[in-house]
């Protein structure tokens, strides 16, 4: 692969767009923060995955053997991303009155299904928080053996000031530790800290706290940053080269981490660290907590008032990689409209190219610059948007072909429908099925046209007063799965699946 040395990652670490280089040359370790699994993931969550999974799918592209680890936190994550406090799994477990298990296997196979859903390529490894305890006590050993952590009344701490005193903690965010004295409350169960922005690595379990684990400090549970530390070094060794995670776990999730790693192994544990940036919903984050989001299956169904009409996955995965994945992404049912029109022209292009009569002799687009402009884009720190761009490029020179304004041969089309191909389907993670049936355009459009062809029809038996006929025509649409809403002096169409 001719552009193998070319790429360039943003590393949050140095806030620099850098040459990439692994540290084993053709392998790449990588770790991406998982999730907590006690909800059901909303698009926001989706879409930190879904970015991840083009980096993997790029780096696989490009050639590398990728171990890409992405952990389950099923413990150890408490409410608020607090330090004291239920843990989020077990309080889950209490509303719903299920074991904390059967609640991680139910969010697990669901946050499964939905990445499924969204053509995401699994992980190589998915380690359990819970499946790691061993290894994360024998981390925090480590940790007191180099006098950078303490155990206080069963619970162990990492102790920021004594680390910062050779280390520099608040690398990754900027955050200054004299900052952080200042800013910090003292809360209730503080006081069994030295200093209060010292973080738990083990903490003592409450009798009321059912996930629990021995350990040498007691019966406990251990701390949220730990895991990743742990899982992270056990698979992929002291120092890999990338680890990625929504813009929201770099303070003070990764921070953590980072202090974890060094303080154990003397090693800075990661090269590239890369944040994902967030989806909002009328311009603020969409959190599971404050109840400002929206549901995949909410998308593919069109149930939820912020939608018109339902969207495919494939629809809602371009969305996405429409935006750069540093940039905030902001959702909208317009937004989603647009971009399903896009996904439409592309995919009309792309399978038009077969049909279009051919030169015998010209090509007059340059299928060499095409194709490096597309790995610049995403050499460029995977820049989707750039990349789509390009690719509309090639859509307009197809329906130049169509109109008799350009010309193509035959052998060029293959290959043109090779690169699009690759790039669409291989790099972005396009669902090709999709492309293909849902989104055929005959027959998204047909359908399209005799919805439309019925409203009208309603639209004049209502201006004749025959409400017979206008409500079974609704009343049948609806039995088909194709609702009608009147507003504003219009009809729109929803089609559930
Ligand atoms: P959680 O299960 O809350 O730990 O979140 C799982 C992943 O989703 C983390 O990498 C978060 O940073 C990410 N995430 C949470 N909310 C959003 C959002 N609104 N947009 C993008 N990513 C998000
Ligand atoms: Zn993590």
């Amino acid at each position: 692969m001719p552009n193998y040395q070319n790429l360039k990652i943003y590393n949050s670490l140095t806030g620099n767009k850098e040459k990439f280089e692994s540290i084993t040359p053709g392998n790449i370790g990588m770790y991406v923060c998982g999730p907590t699994v006690y909800n059901k993931v909303h698009l926001g969550n989706c879409r930190t995955f879904i970015s991840f999974d083009l980096v993997f799918r790029y780096l696989k592209y490009l050639d590398y053997k990728v171990r890409y680890v992405r952990n389950i936190t099923d413990a150890g994550h408490l409410e608020n991303d607090a330090e004291e406090g239920e843990d989020r799994i077990a309080k889950k477990a209490r509303l719903e009155s299920l074991e904390p298990m059967e609640i991680v296997q139910k969010y697990t196979v669901d946050f499964h299904q939905i990445l499924a859903t969204f053509n995401n390529h699994p992980p190589s490894i998915e380690p359990t928080a819970t499946g790691h305890i061993i290894e994360q006590i024998e981390i925090v050993k480590s940790i007191i053996d180099k006098g950078l952590a303490y155990e206080s009344n069963g619970s162990v701490y990492f102790d920021v000031l004594k680390y910062n005193e050779t280390e520099k903690y608040g690398i990754l965010s900027g955050r200054k530790v004299e900052e952080l004295i200042a800013n910090t409350r003292d809360l209730t169960g503080q006081s069994e800290k030295k200093n209060p922005q010292d973080f738990a690595l083990w903490k003592k379990a409450e009798p009321q706290h059912i996930m629990r684990w021995p350990s040498p400090w007691g019966i406990g549970f251990p701390g949220w940053h730990l895991e990743c530390t742990a899982m992270s070094t056990k698979y992929l060794g002291d120092r890999f080269d990338i680890h990625g995670g929504g813009m929201d776990l770099k303070f003070p999730h990764h921070e953590c981490e980072i202090a974890q790693g060094k303080a154990s192994t003397g090693e800075e544990p990661v090269n590239f660290w890369m944040h994902a940036n967030m989806l909002t919903l009328n311009g603020k984050k969409m959190a599971k907590s404050t109840g400002n989001n929206i549901l995949p299956e909410e998308i593919f169904t069109g149930n939820n008032p912020n939608l018109s009409k339902a969207y495919s996955p494939a629809v809602a995965r371009f969305f996405i990689l429409q935006a750069h994945y540093r940039s905030v992404l902001d959702f909208s049912d317009e937004a989603l409209q647009a971009a399903e029109k896009g996904f439409q022209r592309l995919m009309d292009a792309l399978k038009s190219l077969s049909d279009l009569t051919h030169s015998t002799t010209t090509t007059s687009f340059d299928l060499d610059l095409f194709e490096q402009r597309c790995f610049d884009a995403m050499n460029d720190d995977f820049n989707s948007p750039i990349l789509i761009a390009h690719l509309f490029d090639a859509v307009k020179f197809i329906n130049s072909v169509k109109a008799g304004k350009a010309t193509l041969r035959q052998d060029d089309a293959q290959r043109l429908e090779a690169i699009m191909s690759d790039f669409i389907f291989e790099v972005m993670g396009i669902h090709k099925h999709q492309s293909d049936i849902e989104q055929s355009p005959s027959g998204e459009t047909k359908v399209s046209e005799l919805v439309e062809m019925l409203i009208d029809l309603r639209n004049k038996a209502r201006a004749n007063k025959d409400f017979k006929t206008s409500d079974e025509i609704r009343d049948q649409l609806l039995a088909m799965g194709i609702e009608l809403k009147d507003a504003k002096g219009k009809t729109e169409y929803s089609i559930k699946s």
